[in-house]
């Protein structure tokens, strides 16, 4: 058992018990967003930014509610040709004051208010319908993998398994072509129903890619405990390539691990052409950034999709 503990030092003059109180859970409060088992001593302006802060929480139900979330799409390509193999959903939160705001800033939120199993499902379902659309219009080739980012707190859900299989029913979305992107702290958990569930997903034919690899721990054992089928290499070790030789060596280790594992690699975050020919030389055929397609609305993916698809015939 571990305890979070909010601490308000003694003030001088009078202090009303019920603003000593505030201020202590709002210590304790702090501390329990700063990962548990600590303690925070309350100081000046914690409370503006407790009040910003439930502020947010409060917008955030309430763009649920109101269905405020729209889905981008960021293309994934072979390295040596730029022709296209997968397509990476990425939410985006459409505030009505704010504008586009990135899921950076609100799904840590989300998590924390136990509202990211609900907006993880509907950014899922919305994603194979948007692809099941260019389907039928023919825009979009049937070897063309759709990714969808998986929160852990997801994979907490006893029911995930299920809620997944719906949504490709629901959608008619086939299985093989949908992969899920998870972060490798999810691999580490030693829970057995992880690496179950992680075995009936991909038992329905969904792949399954490992986001940000690399920037987690050490410990690669799990690959040999729960099958994967792609490796992100996170941006950090790409945009690395024209700087040090540590990336480089992190870069072709994990080339060459993944080849004996029988997995893809895909490079996150390539941004200039210097890290194109790295990333080639390296020997990772994969990837995804700027330099290629940044993420594109669902109007600017379709535009895309035609052209790619015209390069293909031509
Ligand atoms: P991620 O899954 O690693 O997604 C890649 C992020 O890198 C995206 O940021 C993308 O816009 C950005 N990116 C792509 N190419 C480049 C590049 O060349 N340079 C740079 N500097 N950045 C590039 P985005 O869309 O802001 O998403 C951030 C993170 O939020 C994602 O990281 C993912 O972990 C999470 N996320 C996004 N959508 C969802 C979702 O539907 N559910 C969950 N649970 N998480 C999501
Ligand atoms: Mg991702
Ligand atoms: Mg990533």
């Amino acid at each position: 058992m571990t305890a979070s503990i909010g601490v308000v030092q003694k003030q001088r003059g009078r202090v009303l018990a019920g603003d000593l109180l505030r201020r202590a859970d709002i210590a304790i409060y702090r501390a329990k967003v700063e990962g548990k088992a600590r303690y925070v001593v309350f100081e000046e302006g914690m409370d503006t930014q407790a009040l910003r802060r439930l502020d947010l929480e409060n917008d955030l139900r309430r763009a649920i509610e109101a269905q405020e979330f729209v889905v981008h799409y960021q293309p994934q390509v072979t390295l040596e040709s730029g022709d296209l193999t997968g397509l990476e959903a990425l939410v985006r939160w459409e505030h009505p004051e704010k504008g586009l705001i990135h899921p950076i800033d609100f799904i840590p939120i989300a998590e924390d208010i136990g509202a990211v199993r609900e907006l993880g499902l509907w950014v899922l379902e919305e994603a194979c319908r948007q692809a099941m659309s260019w389907d039928s219009e023919g825009v979009l080739e049937q070897a063309t993998v759709l990714s969808v980012n998986i929160s852990p707190r997801q994979l907490d859900d006893p029911q995930i398994v299920a809620r997944v299989a719906a949504a490709l029913a629901r959608t008619g979305f086939p299985a093989n072509r949908l992969a899920l992107e998870i972060t490798e702290s999810v691999l580490l958990s030693e829970s057995r129903t992880i690496a179950d569930k992680i075995a009936a997903l991909r038992s329905l034919g969904i792949r399954i890619a490992i986001d940000d690899f690399g920037t987690g721990y050490a410990s690669l054992t799990y690959l040999t405990r729960i099958p994967v089928d792609f490796l992100k290499i996170d941006q950090r070790f790409v945009s690395g390539l024209e700087r040090d030789d540590e990336s480089k060596s992190i870069v072709l280790a994990l080339v060459n691990l993944s080849r004996w594992l029988e997995i893809e690699v895909i490079a996150e975050g390539v941004e200039s052409r210097a890290q194109l020919s790295h990333l080639l030389a390296l020997g990772c055929r994969q990837g995804q950034g700027f330099l290629f397609a940044k993420p594109l609305s669902a109007d600017d993916a379709r535009v895309y999709l035609e052209n790619a698809r015209k390069q293909l015939v031509a």
